[in-house]
C-alpha cells in the first residue's frame, strides 16, 4: 500500500484504497458497513438495503467480483496515472450519485479507472464527466457545470446517477459474470426510486440493456421484442402498478463518441429535455 496522500480539495490525508469511514467527502459507508464477498451476498446485502444512503454504503464496499476488486486495487496502488501519482485513489466501487429523492436516473457504464476509482463519484475526473456534469448543469439538474473532485460542492437536484457496475473493469469491459453479480445492486436502486420515478437515461446500449433488465426483474412492462438502442431511441415502461417510466437512450459520453463529435453537446442537450 502506497503511503497516505493528500486529497487534491481538503487536503486530509489518505491510503489508497480509501478504507471505509475514514472522512472521504463523501462517502457514505462506516468501517462497520457489511461487506458483499459473493454474489448471493450481494443479493442479500442489496434486498436488505433499507434506503438510498444505505444501498450507496453497501455497495461501496463490495468485493464480489475477484477480478475486479483486484484490479480497482491494483490501479489504485501501483497504476495510477502519472498526472495522478500524487493523490489517493478511492479504489472502491463507485457508489451512486445524486438526489435520494430523484424523478430521474442517468444509467452509466461502470468507472473509469482513473476518473471514478480515484474520485470515488460518478464521471469524476475524467473527459466524460466534463460532458455529463456541464449537460446536467444546462438541463437545470447540476448546481455547477463541472465535477472536480468530491468535496467540490456539486449537488443534484431531481437526478440521479447509478451504474450497471461499480467497479472499474480493465478495457472498460465486464463480463457478462460481473454484470449479473453486479445487477442486484441496480435492481434495489430502481426499487427505492420507484415511487418517483418519472423517467431515465441509458447512456450506452449496455446501460440500456441493464435498465430493461432491472425493470423486466422488478416486474415491469416491457415491449416485446425488447427496444431497440439508439441515440434519442425512447420507449414507455409501465411499473406494475401501470405507471408509465420514460427510457431515454444516449450514445456514451465517452472520449471516443465526444472527440469524434458521434455524440455532440447539442443532442446530449435534445435527450436531457426530454427526461
Ligand atoms: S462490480 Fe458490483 S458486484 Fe462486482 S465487486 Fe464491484 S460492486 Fe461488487
Amino acid at each position: 500500500m502506497p503511503d497516505p496522500a493528500q486529497h487534491p480539495l481538503t487536503g486530509g490525508l489518505f491510503s489508497s484504497p480509501v478504507p471505509p469511514g475514514a472522512g472521504w467527502p463523501g462517502d457514505p459507508a462506516t468501517a462497520e458497513t457489511p461487506v458483499a464477498a459473493t454474489p448471493a451476498q450481494v443479493r442479500r446485502l442489496a434486498k436488505g438495503a433499507d434506503g438510498i444512503r444505505e444501498l450507496d454504503a453497501r455497495i461501496s464496499v463490495c468485493r464480489a467480483c475477484p477480478r475486479l476488486v483486484e484490479w480497482r486495487e491494483s490501479v489504485a496502488t501501483e497504476g495510477r496515472r502519472a498526472a495522478f501519482a500524487d493523490q489517493p485513489y478511492w479504489g472502491r466501487p463507485g457508489p451512486s450519485f445524486g438526489d435520494p429523492d430523484a424523478e430521474v436516473l442517468v444509467v452509466g457504464l461502470a468507472p473509469a479507472a482513473n476518473g471514478t476509482n480515484r474520485t470515488g463519484r460518478m464521471f469524476t475526473g475524467d473527459r466524460s464527466g466534463d460532458w455529463l456534469y456541464a449537460a446536467l448543469h444546462r438541463g437545470g439538474y447540476a448546481s455547477q457545470p463541472t465535477s472536480v473532485a468530491s468535496g467540490d460542492g456539486l449537488v443534484l437536484t431531481g437526478l440521479r446517477i447509478v451504474a450497471t457496475v461499480r467497479c472499474a473493469p480493465p478495457a472498460n469491459k465486464p463480463t457478462t459474470e460481473e454484470k449479473a453479480t453486479c445487477a442486484p445492486w441496480l435492481d434495489r436502486d430502481l426499487e427505492l426510486s420507484e415511487p418517483r420515478l418519472r423517467s431515465m437515461l441509458a447512456l450506452g446500449s449496455i446501460a440500456w440493456d441493464a435498465a430493461l433488465g432491472a425493470a423486466r426483474r422488478r416486474g415491469w412492462l416491457v415491449p416485446r421484442p425488447k427496444p431497440t438502442f439508439g441515440h434519442g431511441a425512447e420507449v414507455i415502461l409501465r411499473t406494475a402498478t401501470g405507471r408509465p417510466v420514460r427510457l431515454v437512450g444516449s450514445y456514451h459520453v465517452s472520449q471516443q463518441n465526444t472527440f469524434t463529435h458521434k455524440l455532440t453537446e447539442a443532442m446530449l442537450d435534445d435527450v436531457i429535455a426530454r427526461l
